[in-house]
């Protein structure tokens, strides 16, 4: 009796093991699909919360009660334009509540720039306007064309009842994010250090008590308003108020640009020191070297075209 029970149970032990392994690995199996599943889940979760719920309701609400940072950039074609439309997508990308008027100087808008832009992952508005070729000439003010075409299309396409930030953003700047934080709060016109422009390592203006009373500058410090472009943003319902209010071919000197467009809007005892009362360099004229391209055929000899 006993031998045949310990013959059966031989016999029977290596299938039931071979059976409690195959159900272990399913089991592993099944676990492991659902929760590789959970993770995404669980990511997507705390994703979403990050940015709607919990805190997240709040900060949606507040994020929806911020005054949007409208960034006009006027840009031409040349060798590094995507190149320098890509640094500033990275950062315009994770600033909220912004919109990127991007102002091509061309006849047309062109297939690189419409391209960039519809994948970007930054909300646009994608204008052009040509500079007559008559203005296309060394010591003259560049861009101006541009500029007043993204002033005229704020002017168009928002009103009163739109709270914003106008800000002229180049391309051939480095932006850090928390600039956008000091511009958000801009009541009528704030001001900042700008980094390597007017021949120094940086501009900036001058604070006492809290106003601006003069400007540290390496070019022209007798000008009204001695800042870069990158320096300065203005209310959307200064710009709105005032809409006569652009940037001049006629009369205005090169480098004097901002200058002449804030005298029409503002005035110094009025502007608001941002970053730290004017003493943190968030933006930089960088400009970008001109890649060396003598080797480049005249005609492509490529067998594809590549998109630089
Ligand atoms: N720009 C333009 N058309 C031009 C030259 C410049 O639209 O013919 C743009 C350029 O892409 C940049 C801004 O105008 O966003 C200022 O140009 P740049 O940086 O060359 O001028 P600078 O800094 O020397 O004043
Ligand atoms: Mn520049």
């Amino acid at each position: 009796m006993k031998s045949v029970f310990f013959s059966r149970f031989f016999i029977l032990l290596p299938w039931v093991l071979i059976v409690i392994i195959m159900i272990d690995i399913d089991s592993k199996r099944t676990i492991r699909t659902p929760a590789s599943w959970r993770t995404g889940r669980a990511l997507r979760t705390a994703r979403s919360a990050s940015s709607a719920s919990g805190v997240s309701a709040g900060t949606q609400q507040n994020q929806s009660a911020l005054p949007i940072v409208y960034a006009i950039t006027p840009t031409y074609t040349r060798p590094v334009q995507k190149a320098e439309l890509t640094r500033l997508a990275h950062a315009f990308r994770q600033v909220p509540r912004f919109h990127w008027i991007v102002v091509e100087d061309s006849a047309g808008r062109t297939e690189l720039v419409a391209r960039f832009l519809a994948r970007c992952g930054v909300p646009y508005t994608h204008l052009h306007v040509l500079t007559p070729r008559r203005f296309k000439r060394t010591g003259m003010p560049r861009a101006t064309e541009q500029r007043n075409a993204a002033l005229a299309w704020l002017r168009q396409h928002r009103s009163r009842r739109d709270a914003g930030v106008v800000f002229f953003a180049d391309d051939d700047n480095t932006y850090s994010l928390e600039l956008f934080d000091e511009m958000r709060s801009t009541r009528r016109v704030s001001v900042w250090p700008v980094g390597f422009v007017g021949g120094r390592a940086y501009e900036r203006p001058l604070v006492s008590g809290g106003k601006v009373v003069g400007w540290y500058t390496g070019w022209r410090p007798d000008r009204p308003f001695a800042t870069d472009m990158a320096g300065f943003a203005v209310n959307l319902q200064v710009i709105l108020a005032n809409p006569r209010a652009q940037f001049k071919r006629r009369g205005s000197q090169p480098g004097m640009q901002e200058s002449d467009f804030l005298k029409q809007i503002t005035k110094v005892s009025e502007l608001e020191p941002k970053a730290n009362n004017c003493t943190r360099v968030l933006v930089w004229h960088t400009r970008t070297e001109k890649p060396h391209l003598a080797n480049e055929p005249k005609n492509r000899k490529d067998t594809v075209f590549i998109e630089v």
